[in-house]
């Protein structure tokens, strides 16, 4: 290393404590950036010593390789973790949770971001993922989102970041550190109300208190899947409660990968990759990813189709 890290800077993190599925190794190099300043000079620090860089949230969409992240491993806390009201407008920090703001925003009277009640992730994760859930969108409510880079931070409009399905043009470095959504005025109890419904359709739907990163695959488009979602083709291809190692899809939802007894990020992967394949020889559908992985992994030699 030929400059010191900046303060707060450390070494060897293990990682898979900070993804909800719980598995994978630690990173080379680690910050806790409470503050725009702070995550700037971690940036600039990294791009100074050529290191990769990688952004944690609530790690709830989020695989680690078993060998670890040999970069710098960056988490938004404090100041960055916070949120706050301005008339319509809800400003928070990329690390805020997202349930926690669609239910103040409830309390505060605002509609709009009652899709994020069961995201289980943070802003800045929701807006690089493009999350959203029962037809609500994120882009239809964000105003603009603060990026910081190793050169500084800039605002980006909504239709500066490419959003796709699961997906916009955020790269590598590219950090959310603030959003501002812009919401309208509604009655408190009706929105209550949706986020009761919205939830209670997710206990129904979805299992709970499991380790896992959620949806696997994306839903593919293809039109040999027949509109089913990426859950009903690996249902019907058996591999509801298939289990590699202490990985399984989930008994109660077949795109859930559950962490249920110790499993490495090498078992999830074996996993996948049946899933994948025998959903390929039923119906001809390549199910791509949406776990997003961390760190160099060997995808097994039954990935490719
Ligand atoms: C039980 C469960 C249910 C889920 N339901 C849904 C759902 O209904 N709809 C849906 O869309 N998703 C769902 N997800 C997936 C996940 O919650 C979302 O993708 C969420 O937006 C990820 O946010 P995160 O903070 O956890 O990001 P992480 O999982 O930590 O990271 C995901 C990606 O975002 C990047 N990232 C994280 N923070 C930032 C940042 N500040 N700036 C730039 N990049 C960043 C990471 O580097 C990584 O590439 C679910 C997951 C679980 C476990």
């Amino acid at each position: 290393m030929s400059s010191p890290p900046p303060a707060g800077v450390r070494r060897d993190q293990p990682l898979a404590p900070l993804t909800k599925v719980r598995t994978g190794g630690a990173a080379d190099w680690f910050a806790a950036a409470t503050d725009q300043e702070s995550l700037v000079e971690s940036l600039r620090w990294a791009d100074e010593e050529d290191l990769a860089v990688g952004v944690i949230g609530s790690g709830s969409n989020l695989l680690v390789a078993d060998d670890g992240f040999h970069g710098l491993a960056i988490k938004l806390e404090g100041d960055l973790a916070a949120f706050e009201r301005d008339h319509d407008l809800v400003l928070a920090g990329g690390a805020a949770r997202l349930p926690s703001v669609a239910a103040k925003a409830a309390g505060w009277g605002l509609s709009g971001l009652e899709f994020g009640v069961n995201i289980p992730g943070t802003v800045g994760g929701s807006v690089r993922m493009n999350a959203n859930a029962y037809g609500g969108q994120l882009a239809r409510v964000l105003e603009w989102v603060e990026v910081a880079t190793s050169s500084g931070s800039e605002r980006r409009g909504p239709d500066e970041l490419d959003f796709a399905y699961r997906s916009s043009n955020l790269g590598e470095g590219e950090v959310v550190s603030r959003a501002c959504f812009r919401l309208r005025p509604k009655d408190p109890a009706e929105i209550r109300a949706t986020l009761a419904a919205m939830r209670s359709r997710r206990r129904e739907d979805q299992p709970s208190g499991i380790k896992t990163f959620g949806s696997t695959f994306k839903n593919p488009e293809d039109e040999r899947a027949e509109g089913r979602s990426a859950g009903q083709l690996l249902d019907a291809a058996g591999c509801r409660g298939l289990a590699h190692g202490g990985a399984r899809f989930s008994p109660k939802h077949a795109n859930f990968v559950e962490n249920f007894d110790e499993a490495t990020t090498a078992d999830v992967l074996e996993l996948m990759a049946a899933g994948r394949r025998r959903v390929h020889e039923r119906t001809g559908v390549e199910l791509e990813p949406e776990v997003q992985v961390l760190g160099e992994v060997r995808w097994p030699g039954g990935w490719e189709l």
